[in-house]
Order: C-alpha cells, then sequence, then structure tokens
C-alpha cells in the first residue's frame, strides 16, 4: 500500500481525502487523476496517494490514461471499481414481504431475493436472508443495510415499528453479532430519498414525500439527511392539518395520514368512484397547502413523491404543485418542483446500499488483511 500513513493509525485527513475524492466518482462518473486532485484540492503527491490507496483496496479502478493532447505524462482515469466488494441490502418497508439484494460499489443491484412473511418479519428471518445473500456471492461484504418503517436511533436500534410490531430492538447488535458484518440500520423513506438523491430526480436540497399505508417524509438539506433531535424527522403522519377532518387511528382528528394516506384515497374511491379525479386532485392540493411552509422555511429545491401510480397520479401531482406554486410564489423565492418518483421497487434497497458504501468506502483500508485474502 502506497503512502507514508500506517494502516494502524488511520487519520481524520485520510479518511476525509478518501470520502471527498469517492464523491466525485460515486455513481458512474470516469474522471482523471489529475482532474480528481484539482476537484478536492490535493497536490499531485497527495492525490495520487489518496487514489493508489483506493485502486489497492479495490474501490477505484484504472481505465486508462486519458486523451488529453501535448506533452507530459498522461494521467489515469478513474472509475468506481464494481467487480470487488458487495453490499447486502434489505428492505423492510413491506413487513409481509422481506426483500433483500446484493448490490456493488455503484449502488447497482447484482442479485436479489425474497422471503414473504405472512405473519410478520421477525429478527431471524431478516438474519437468515442476510446469510444467504452472504453466502451467494464468493466477493467480500463491505456491510449490510437493512431499511425499515419506523423510528430509529443512530445506534440501530428500532425505537418504535408499528408496522413490523417492532419495539426497542437492537438490529444492529443482533445482525452484527450473527452475520460478523458492519450493519447499518434506517428508515426507509430516508434510503428512498437517498437512492433518489443520486439515482433519481432530486436535488441536494429535497424532500421525499411517500405515501402508502401510511404518509411519511424525508428531507435532505446541502446532500445531508436530516434525522431530527429525536431521530424523528419526516414523522409528518399525525399532524392534524384539519381539525374536523376525520378520526385518525391514533384517536386525533384530521391527521394528515387519515386523509391523504393510499390506504383512505382508496376507501373514498371505492365508495364514490365517479369523484375519483375530484377526490385525488383535493388530496394533492391539500399536501401542497401543508408542505408550503416547510417548504419556504427551507427553500428545497423539489420534492419527490413515492406511492401507487393509481393514487400518486397526474391529478394529483399537478393539484399539490399548483397549490405550492400559488401559496408560497413571492418576487424572490420559486415554488420547488414536484416530481412522481420514478425508480420502481429496488428504491429503498439501492438507497439503504449507498448508505452503506458511503458511509463505510472511507474506513476499507481498515480491513487490509481482507483485500489480500480475496
Ligand atoms: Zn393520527
Amino acid at each position: 500500500m502506497s503512502g507514508t500513513q500506517t494502516k494502524a493509525s488511520p487519520s481524520d485527513i485520510r479518511i476525509s481525502n478518501i470520502t471527498a475524492a469517492f464523491k466525485q466518482l460515486f455513481p458512474a462518473t470516469q474522471i482523471s487523476r489529475a482532474n480528481i486532485g484539482k476537484l478536492i484540492g490535493l497536490s499531485r503527491f497527495t492525490t495520487s496517494e489518496v487514489t493508489g490507496e483506493m485502486v489497492d483496496n479495490r474501490i477505484l479502478r484504472e481505465l486508462g490514461p486519458d486523451n488529453r493532447e501535448g506533452r507530459g505524462k498522461r494521467s489515469q482515469v478513474l472509475a468506481i471499481d464494481t467487480d470487488f466488494w458487495r453490499i447486502v441490502s434489505i428492505d423492510l418497508s413491506n413487513p409481509k414481504l422481506a426483500k433483500g439484494a446484493l448490490a456493488d460499489l455503484s449502488g447497482r443491484i447484482v442479485d436479489r431475493t425474497e422471503l414473504p412473511a405472512d405473519n410478520g418479519c421477525s429478527v431471524e428471518d431478516v438474519i437468515g436472508l442476510c446469510k444467504q445473500l452472504i453466502a451467494s456471492t464468493p466477493l467480500p461484504i463491505l456491510g449490510i443495510g437493512i431499511a425499515v418503517t419506523g423510528i430509529v436511533e443512530p445506534d440501530g436500534v428500532v425505537r418504535k415499528s408499528v408496522h413490523l410490531e417492532w419495539d426497542e430492538l437492537p438490529l444492529k447488535a443482533e445482525v452484527e453479532n450473527a452475520t460478523g458484518v458492519p450493519t447499518l440500520v434506517g428508515n426507509d423513506t430516508n434510503a428512498a430519498l437517498v437512492a433518489e438523491r443520486f439515482f433519481g430526480d432530486c436535488s441536494p436540497n429535497s424532500m421525499l414525500i411517500s405515501i402508502g399505508r401510511g404518509v411519511g417524509a424525508a428531507l435532505c438539506l446541502n446532500d445531508v439527511i436530516i434525522e431530527g433531535s429525536s431521530s424523528t424527522a419526516g414523522e409528518i403522519a399525525h399532524v392534524v392539518v384539519d381539525p374536523n377532518g376525520p378520526t385518525c387511528e391514533c384517536g386525533k382528528r384530521g391527521c394528515l395520514e387519515s386523509l391523504v394516506s393510499d390506504d383512505r384515497l382508496q376507501e373514498r374511491i371505492a365508495q364514490d368512484p365517479a369523484s375519483r379525479t375530484r377526490i385525488l386532485a383535493e388530496a394533492g392540493a391539500l399536501l401542497g397547502r401543508v408542505m408550503a411552509i416547510p417548504t419556504g422555511l427551507l427553500d428545497l429545491r423539489d420534492i419527490s413523491i413515492y406511492g401507487a401510480p393509481e393514487i400518486v397520479n397526474a391529478q394529483f401531482i399537478d393539484a399539490m404543485e399548483d397549490e405550492i406554486r400559488r401559496t408560497m410564489t413571492t418576487d424572490y423565492q420559486k415554488a420547488p418542483q414536484i416530481h412522481r418518483c420514478r425508480q420502481g421497487e429496488d428504491l429503498t434497497l439501492r438507497g439503504q446500499a449507498t448508505i452503506v458504501i458511503r458511509t463505510l468506502v472511507p474506513t476499507i483500508h481498515e480491513r487490509g488483511s481482507l483485500i489480500g485474502d480475496a
């Protein structure tokens, strides 16, 4: 391994240089070594040292010299090495069907499996799925990512998941004990927004609103997912938006979830099919009105809406966009772009894999022996 720093004392500077170089290339960019140095503000020597180590550790690969004209040594073009490390990603957003996948270092899904869990998913089910995916590849596993519905503490304890019926469950610790692989547990809506940010249409200042059995949101500011002071940022389902609205499961009246969840809208449409267009347009407009204040407060560039296409349809999106534009636009502040999330069912799997990649890639050098063995 090149460089003067030893494996025993990884410095913060080393980690921050690796993070900065990786950020330029993730998920699928090709840049010459010289240009990476310019972009992240490092000297030629340090860039060479940092990227050389990343190539040795199979984070990056060399694609050959760039085709720049002129004299002097040509710089190697670098890209993410997708042939070595694998990430196990688990999506528990549907409590009756655990989805699992292997992803490469660019966040692409390379293999997948599913486990029906009619009586709800248990920790043993999750561990079994992880072990099955780990055994399915001869390649080394960088880490495991698990996306769950509900509130997850930074230490990987699922504080409360209503849909999975889990309370105070130390999921990260249990999976790490059983597999020996570093594990990151997070909220599924946050994972969805990360995927939309890196593979979809969201900018560094964006929000994703998920409309399913419940309603949830995730927030990204300056490319950082916001967890909040008690890990509950984005929990907007049971905020009262109409004090005279219908009674909600939680006991209050007129919660956002009681007015715009998939279940609630399907129920209303079933009762009055002729009013389908009006019901969806009203729901979109209500969501636009409710989200105008946080959108103006945070100066968001875009909002992605994730949900079934028959509910989150053109009428819903147009009504939301019209309402948010009407209520918040001024000479100096523009309404955000509202779009339907178009990434399909791998959204959460790819997002959670991306969280593992971005968190654990900077620490790969601490696993030097593993690289030699593989
Ligand atoms: Zn409620």
